[in-house]
């Protein structure tokens, strides 16, 4: 690999490529880098770049807990393996480019706190019992002029939703976006002026687990750099005011055995992929604690937003936290496949895809049965008719959010004691931080974190 990543290194150097990020994202879903030289991206490849093994209990605010006992002292360093199959020249930062980056521990084994690593071994599981599972990221985002302190005071466009009117004014924004994607090796499947105050969404395309979180990383720094060439910034974070509808991260899945999407079926998925659905739906409660794990993730999941805040699941039904989508004539077997809305850019996308797909495989492995679908939005319905229906509230506090993690023992098996406990102690930090602050003010600053 060093000596791939050295002739990659060159060809990079000579177009003019002076340095690489070497990025992860952490616990809060917030990508961090360290930048290497061009020249010094072979011995990176061997050797790995340095940095403490603290980053795993960073939380939202750059605050370091020192609550998780593995992690407990300043003492200790990993190392960042650059990706180099992944390596791209930023097209909208031409003298960098981009790898996403393994953590190993500082003897180049396994570091247990490693998100990636956490993903790679459940895609790995998976493939051993012959699934392969097929996921891409939709992202959600509003923009601001740069020197905007939010999205309220100077919305970046007015809407109409869904108007291409609302886009002209952001014309060399979308301009650079198209661009840029492609020049950096993503695939958008469209784009479009959101329902959501300044939002616009944008969706990518379907690929393995692993490519569709580096694919989610590397899109971020990609929309980032493009608003900041046209003068803007964008907020990924999941609320960008206590009252405009939030940023959604949703992420559609589908689970195939020898190339056969087991969700697609003229009359709705078969057994497995029934079985599929049905393990997600039996785990969303631990599922939306991973997925959508931020203070503000919780204040986004409310009815009525097409976010999603009640677990049921549901055929096209915007307000399903499991939205079914099936396959068809015009669309083919290939379509099929099922959204989870509660999911957005606070989560680590390896963890999301990581629990996600270890709760969809036990649904198969115990041929869990799939209830009916729900038509309605049971946000409207009383509460009496909820539980008659079986239909529980998503985690709405970081009270409840802990207390899901703590019912699911399966989710310590996905993401080991280590990185489990990692994650728990960085979201008490965020709770207490959170806790006698008003809404906006913890939407504030989580504003342009992601
Ligand atoms: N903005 C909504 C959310 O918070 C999603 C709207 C939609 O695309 O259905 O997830
Ligand atoms: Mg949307």
């Amino acid at each position: 690999m060093t000596k791939a990543a050295s002739a990659a290194a060159k060809d990079l150097a000579a177009a003019g490529v002076r340095g690489v990020h070497v990025s992860w994202a952490d616990n809060n879903g917030i990508p961090r880098s360290r930048i290497v030289p061009i020249g010094g991206l072979g011995g990176a490849a061997s050797r790995g770049v340095g940095v403490t093994a603290l980053f795993a209990v960073f939380d939202s605010h750059d605050r370091i807990t020192y609550e998780h006992p593995g992690l407990a002292t300043p003492s200790g360093d990993v190392r960042l393996i650059p990706v180099i199959e992944r390596l791209s020249r930023l097209a909208g930062q031409p003298a960098l480019a981009w790898t996403p980056a393994r953590q190993v521990a500082a003897d180049g084994s396994p570091w247990p706190y490693c998100q990636r690593g956490v993903l790679e071994r459940q895609v790995a599981l998976a493939a051993n019992k012959g699934f392969e599972l097929r996921a891409g990221f939709e992202l959600e985002f509003a923009v601001a002029p740069l020197d905007s302190p939010d999205i309220e005071s100077a919305p970046g466009h007015g809407g109409p939703a869904y108007s291409p009117h609302a886009l002209v004014p952001l014309d060399g924004f979308v301009d650079a976006l198209l661009h840029d994607f492609e020049a950096n090796g993503l695939r958008i499947g469209q784009l479009h002026a959101e329902y959501g105050l300044a939002q616009i969404e944008l969706s990518l395309g379907a690929t393995d687990p692993v490519s569709a979180a580096d694919d989610q990383l590397l899109a971020r720094q990609t929309i980032h750099a493009a608003a900041r060439a046209h003068g803007l910034r964008v907020s990924f974070a999941p609320m960008v005011s206590p009252e405009a509808a939030g940023n959604g991260w949703h992420l559609h899945t589908s689970i195939r055995r020898k190339g056969r999407n087991l969700l697609a079926g003229q009359d709705g998925p078969g057994n497995d992929g029934a079985g599929y659905l049905a393990g997600l739906l039996r785990e969303l409660p631990a599922l939306t604690a991973i997925t959508a794990p931020s203070v503000p993730s919780t204040a986004r999941l409310r009815p009525g937003y097409f976010a999603s805040a009640y677990a049921f699941w549901g055929v096209e039904n915007r307000e399903a936290p499991l939205r079914y989508v099936p396959a068809s004539a015009l669309l083919g077997d290939d379509h099929a496949n099922v959204e989870l809305k509660p999911c957005d850019a606070s989560a680590n996308p390896y963890l999301a895809l990581a629990v996600v797909l270890a709760a969809g495989l036990a649904g198969i492995d115990e041929r869990l049965e799939l209830p009916r679908p729900i038509e309605e939005d049971p946000g409207t319905w009383s509460p009496g008719e909820r539980s008659t229906q079986d239909v529980r509230r998503l985690p709405a506090s970081p009270a409840e959010q802990a207390s899901e993690l703590s019912a699911a023992t399966w989710v310590a098996d996905v993401l080991g004691d280590e990185l489990l406990g990692a994650f728990r102690s960085v979201r008490e930090s965020d709770a207490a931080w959170a806790k006698d602050r008003p809404i906006e003010e913890v939407v504030r600053a989580h504003l342009w974190r992601y």
